[in-house]
């Protein structure tokens, strides 16, 4: 499994980023494993239902309805149930040519310069 960490010449081409690691070899693995344990499309279920999670405790966080803490706590949890997912999916989709972080890294630029023009920095 730990093979997918391999470098691919054609895609460090077209994605710069290819062979950067985000995340680490163990991390990847126990990734690895949970996508052959219960099968692409259960972890692909699986991701919008923690998406789906961590929209509700958000919107449960704004409404300020019950316990802060707690709403909170709820927020944090389903972060990281979400970056747990979308670790899989990385894993899933994205294993060569880490085309995620090539597009992450385009989009903060983007991002940044929007910032920037926002405060009349630009
Ligand atoms: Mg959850």
């Amino acid at each position: 499994m730990i093979n997918r960490l391999k470098y691919c010449a054609r895609c460090r081409d077209n994605y710069p980023f290819a062979g950067v690691k985000t995340m680490s070899n163990k991390e990847i693995a126990i990734y690895d494993c949970a996508l052959e344990l219960w099968g692409h499309e259960s972890q692909i279920d699986m991701t919008i239902e923690e998406c789906a999670e961590l929209i509700q405790a958000l919107m449960k966080y704004r409404r300020k309805q019950g316990d802060h803490d707690e709403a909170l706590e709820s927020v944090i949890e389903e972060i990281a149930d979400v970056e747990i997912m979308l670790g899989q999916m990385k894993v899933l989709f994205d294993f060569q040519g880490n085309k995620v972080e090539y597009a992450k890294r385009r989009k903060l630029r983007r991002l940044e310069e929007m910032i920037y023009d926002a405060k009349g920095e630009g």
